[in-house]
């Protein structure tokens, strides 16, 4: 009951361009994603990841193959459909993309002025979730006045703070030094099973690949292995 799948992906494929110069890009794609676990998901540049990663969030076509959000079908919803989807999605990706001229407090909030919740209550709850990144003291500070580190745990507080049921992770540590990053991974997954959300991250990063409940391995757009933790084993 706990681990239900969020995410159940069935023969998916995905291509790039048009006619002649149509490429396939993702092949024969199958995976599940359980609630509340970390998964990585591994390979070289190039493969795929990016890709995957953004079809599960909804920010992506997707044109052959089945999609389901707990039981949502991604594939051919309609636009009003994706849009509730990504409400329950926290992104975070390789550069944080704040934005410069709002606040810490600010670009937290903003993502749940997308969820219509009253002012107040969002401000509150923006910075209680600073806080819970340690940036209590940094609220009212610019982008540009915060540390590589505290922008990236910026961007974490404004992905986590509408308690998302899933959270999708691109690179998130690659601008960020071995410390800072393993740093923000452990801050990401505490936060993460205090909320019950799960994660789905793309990472190069070997030395945080002990954080991951399941590791998953792309390569020229197919999921070469599947690495179970608590099972020890390969499929
Ligand atoms: P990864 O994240 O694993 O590095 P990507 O998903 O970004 O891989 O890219 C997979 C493949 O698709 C690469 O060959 C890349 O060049 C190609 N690709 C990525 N985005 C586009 C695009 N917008 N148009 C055409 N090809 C693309
Ligand atoms: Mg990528």
């Amino acid at each position: 009951m706990l681990n239900k799948p969020i995410i159940k992906i069935k023969n998916l494929n995905y291509y790039y361009g048009d006619k002649s110069l149509r490429k396939q890009i993702l092949f024969d794609i199958n995976l599940e994603i359980n609630a509340r676990e970390v998964t990585l998901l591994t390979g070289p540049s190039g493969s795929g990841k990016t890709t995957l990663l953004t079809l599960i969030g909804g920010l992506r076509t997707v044109q052959e193959g089945s999609l389901k959000f707990i039981d949502n079908e991604i594939y051919k919803a309609s636009s009003d459909k994706l849009v509730e989807i990504r409400r329950q999605i926290g992104y975070i990706f390789q550069a944080h993309n704040l934005l410069e001229f709002l606040t810490a407090r600010q670009n937290v909030q903003m993502s749940l002025e997308l969820q219509s919740i009253p002012e107040a209550e969002a401000i509150s709850r923006a910075e209680a979730m600073l806080n819970s990144v340690m940036l209590g003291n940094r609220i009212n500070h610019y982008p540009s006045q915060l540390s590589g580190g505290q922008k990236q745990r910026v961007a974490i507080a404004r992905a986590l703070v509408g308690h998302p049921k899933l959270i999708l992770a691109d690179e998130p540590t690659a601008a960020l030094d071995g410390k800072t990053g393993r740093d923000i991974i452990e801050l990401m997954q505490k936060l993460s099973k205090e909320q019950g959300s799960a994660i789905l991250m793309v990472t190069h990063d070997n030395r945080i690949l002990d954080v991951a409940d399941r590791t998953i391995h792309m390569e020229d757009g197919c999921l070469k292995s599947i690495t179970e933790k608590e099972l020890g084993v390969r499929s």
